[in-house]
């Protein structure tokens, strides 16, 4: 093929930038959009773009005036703007020896002209090009192409901006992630309850699902931290979390709800024989004892479980009816389930 075989020495690093720009929901953006038109009325020309040369490929980042559709890399003139990293000139396309039989010049839209200038994200690593393409043969003056690069300067402008913003809504929602994260287990915090559980029982309530809860309370925790000390108590803190991932599947929602206490919100159980079945692995699963360092220490497990909608229909009320649930399992014996039938 006429255009480029061999990439150009910094590709892995070029890649990069595009690969920012492509996962930013697409890069392009009303100003982007604008920038394009004034190009096209600017120059009279039937076609302006900027397109990005990822790495087999050639997308459309934003185009006006007549339509084209995204093409293999290797026939895109856009890659010897990229290749090249400064202005490609062609004033006659039908006449380039190279170029001449790419299918948009033989065919359908007839290009017969093409300009672009190379737009990048940071110096020396293009992504793609501004560029201007007509049906009829064209000479660029040397104005209009110190234009084009001042148009392909402000689109690489628009683009960095576009990437900022990208990193720091990535940025924002980890924070926000954070906020509704317990760092020792992993498991959502209570400030999850708003923001996490209600949207979870509103979705089962209105697809006419269940929702099983349990609370959850571990038996004598506070010996373990009197005896051996806080931070072993919040080694076993960590390993209770992790047994109980492990009795749990991936829809299941945990929060930790303070100190030794945990609920879990488990979506679309067939009955209430299927959340007994989990109470009671949870329940078991608590009996082997956990070891510390060179300690070897118990602590089981009580919980207090409800089916909703019976036992409830909202976050407050189902809460109330599992803590109550708890509340016999402790004052029962501990070490196991209680299921509120109601
Ligand atoms: P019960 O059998 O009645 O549940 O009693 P318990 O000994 O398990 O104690 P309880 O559940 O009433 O209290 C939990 C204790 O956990 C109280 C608090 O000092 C301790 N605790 C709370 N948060 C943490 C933590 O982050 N790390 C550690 N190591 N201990 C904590
Ligand atoms: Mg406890």
């Amino acid at each position: 093929m006429a255009l480029p075989a061999q990439l150009p020495d910094n590709e892995a690093e070029r890649l990069l930038s595009v690969r920012a720009l492509i996962s930013a929901d697409g890069p392009s953006t009303p100003e982007l959009e604008a920038l394009v038109k004034l190009a096209k009325d600017v120059f009279t020309t039937p076609y302006a773009a900027v397109n990005i040369v990822d790495a087999d490929w050639h997308r459309v980042a934003c185009q006006v005036g007549i339509r084209t559709s995204e093409c293999p890399r290797d026939i895109s003139i856009c890659s010897r703007v990229v290749f090249d990293n400064e202005v490609v000139v062609v004033p006659d396309l039908a006449r380039h020896p190279e170029l001449r039989d790419l299918p948009y010049v033989l065919g359908e839209p007839g290009f017969r002209s093409y300009a672009g200038a190379p737009v990048a994200l940071e110096p020396g690593l293009p992504v793609g090009a501004f560029c201007l393409l007509d049906t009829e043969p064209r000479e660029f003056s040397d104005r209009e192409i110190a234009n084009l690069m001042h148009f392909a300067e402000v689109a690489s402008g628009l683009l960095r901006l576009q990437k900022a913003n990208h990193v720091m809504g990535f940025a924002e929602e980890k924070l926000r992630l954070a906020a509704i994260t317990d760092p020792m287990t992993g498991f959502y915090n209570r400030a999850a309850l708003v923001s996490i559980v209600d949207g979870m029982l509103a979705d089962a309530f209105s697809a006419q699902q269940t929702v099983g809860v349990l609370y959850m309370d571990m038996d004598g925790f506070k010996t373990i931290n009197d005896t051996l000390g806080h931070p072993a108590g919040d080694d076993v803190l960590k390993q209770a979390a992790q047994r109980i991932t492990e009795c749990l599947g991936v829809q299941e929602i945990a929060v930790r709800m303070g100190g030794d206490e945990f609920a879990v919100f488990v979506p679309n159980l067939a009955n209430a024989d299927a959340l007994a079945g989990l109470s009671e692995r949870l329940v078991k699963r608590f009996r082997s004892p956990f070891a510390v360092g060179r300690h070897i220490v118990n602590a089981r497990l009580s919980v207090g479980a409800a089916l909703a909608p019976h036992a409830g229909s909202d976050r407050l009320s189902l809460l109330q009816a599992v803590d109550e649930a708890l509340y016999e399992a402790k004052a029962s014996g501990r070490d196991r389930f209680v299921l509120r039938s109601s």
